[in-house]
């Protein structure tokens, strides 16, 4: 995220904002901030809480500061590759943050190589604030337009520089970014809505595929218009996002998240019915679509699940050996609600299949009668190369064995998926995203994707 705060300090902001943006990285935060003299940065692995004392924020002092939360799909989650990354250039100082995953990396990496650029992380963050420093064009905008076109993948990110803020999307808008301003006239840009929101914004704004946005040290804002930004491409913006990865009250691509959500669970309720006497979410990210099940079945809705909040979402934990520590930490069954009971639970995805067997196991040593499973996504076959650290092919268990085996491997009375022509139907439409990790149609060449560890010191 990026803030622009006159006469205050821009960093508090873009703490709080971080506090909101948690769901979306937990394995390091960090923020940068100018002075008018020099750029600070406060960096380490941990959740913002962990990171930041009140000390570190009075210390990021100044009116503009840039902020990460940073979850790992290139590099290792060491220290090295906290953002946002910082380096001094002949254009100034550059702070970078990014949320995405370059897909040309390993040809961006050459190129610097080639041209004497030495590197210090697995990040391809690096390679993007490196590859700005270098560029000869006369403003920000123009170097951030050029590099753009030469990146293939998922990038929405910001910078600061003494100049002012920047931020951009992708052309393809795979991943979102939105700005708004505050009753302070603070200016603030976050990778989701819901952050912009907890700012207090009133006028929020996604940020367009390929837009460039600006904020300069006098508070002056720009959006480039159609044909300023980067060379339009096929609009691919993430499906995921509204399956798992962002906060409900986000709004993604002009849609509420818990609207499609909910949807979702409308279409699963029509296709995959079940006899029952309960719906029941895996928390939180399937909330919305159990709310739509159960409005679109009858079924009344109900909690049994009792989450562990203070334990982060599996799914982004670096390694199977956490994630699978994290589902038996993080969930309790309340026994009562479900006990002689045929539970319908609504998962919103099953990627590895590490949380879906042991609350199965849960319901029914709390003595569930049945326990029918559906899933508000398709099943999962192919890796994603563009933010989300979905693992190998051979990780990802619809490929491991056929969906009709599910139910049995999983212990539950039946099974069901969500299909992608209903994704289409609850979105009014499939063209403009992604789906490549339900359907392997990417929207770029991936082969030249490098693998998540390909840059390993
Ligand atoms: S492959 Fe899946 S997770 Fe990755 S960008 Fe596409 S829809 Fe999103």
């Amino acid at each position: 995220m990026a803030v622009y705060a006159p006469g205050r300090d821009a960093s508090r902001l873009a703490y709080y904002g971080l506090f909101a943006l948690q769901h979306r990285g937990q394995e390091s935060a960090g923020i940068a901030a100018w002075d008018g003299r020099s750029v600070n940065v406060k960096k380490s692995p941990g959740l913002v809480s962990q990171v930041f004392s009140e000390a570190d924020i009075e210390g990021l002092a100044g009116g503009l500061a840039i902020g990460h939360n940073r979850y790992s799909t290139t590099g290792s989650s060491n220290a090295r590759n906290a953002q946002p990354f910082l380096i001094d250039s002949r254009h100034g100082p550059i702070a970078l943050a990014h949320n995405g995953n370059i897909v040309n990396a390993g040809d961006i990496r050459r190129r610097l190589l080639d041209r004497g650029v030495g590197l210090t992380s697995a990040s391809d963050t690096e390679l993007m604030i490196m590859d700005l420093a270098g560029r000869g064009e006369d403003d920000w905008v123009s170097r951030i337009r050029a590099a753009m076109n030469s990146w293939v993948g998922a990038f929405s990110f910001v910078t600061l520089t003494p100049e002012g803020i920047f931020a951009a999307r992708d052309s393809w808008g795979l991943r979102p970014l939105a700005y708004g301003v505050t009753a302070e006239k603070a200016f603030v840009i976050a990778s989701e809505t819901c952050a912009l929101a907890t700012l207090g914004c009133r006028e929020i704004h996604e940020i367009a595929a390929g837009q460039i946005v600006s904020c300069d040290a006098e508070g002056r804002v720009s959006v480039t218009g159609p044909g300023e930004g980067a060379a339009p491409r096929k609009h691919a913006s993430c499906v995921f996002e509204f399956v798992y990865f962002s906060r409900p009250d986000s709004v993604w691509n002009g849609h509420s998240v818990h609207e499609v959500r909910r949807r979702f669970g409308e279409e699963l309720a029509r296709r995959s019915p079940a006899e029952a006497d309960l719906v029941i979410p895996v928390p939180d990210s399937s909330i919305s679509a159990a709310i739509g099940y159960s409005g679109a079945s009858g079924v009344p809705y109900g909690e049994a699940f009792v989450k562990n909040r203070y334990i982060g979402r599996t799914f982004i934990e670096p390694t199977t050996a956490l994630r699978k520590r994290g589902v038996s930490l993080k969930f309790n069954v309340l026994h009562d609600s479900v006990k002689g009971k045929r539970i319908v639970v609504i998962d919103d995805s099953i990627v590895r299949g590490n949380t879906i067997r042991p609350l199965v196991a849960l319901l029914k040593n709390a003595g569930a009668k049945e326990v029918h499973v559906r899933v508000a996504s398709p099943p999962v076959r192919h890796p994603c190369m563009m933010g989300v650290d979905m693992g190998q092919r051979s990780e990802l268990v619809a490929n491991v064995m056929p969906v009709a085996d599910m139910a049995k491997w999983s212990g539950a009375d039946s099974l069901a998926y969500l299909s992608l022509e209903s994704v289409g139907r609850a979105l009014g439409g499939i063209d403009d995203y992604c789906a490549a990790c339900f359907s392997g149609d990417y929207p770029f060449d991936v082969e030249m994707a490098e693998a998540k560890e390909r840059f390993e010191f």
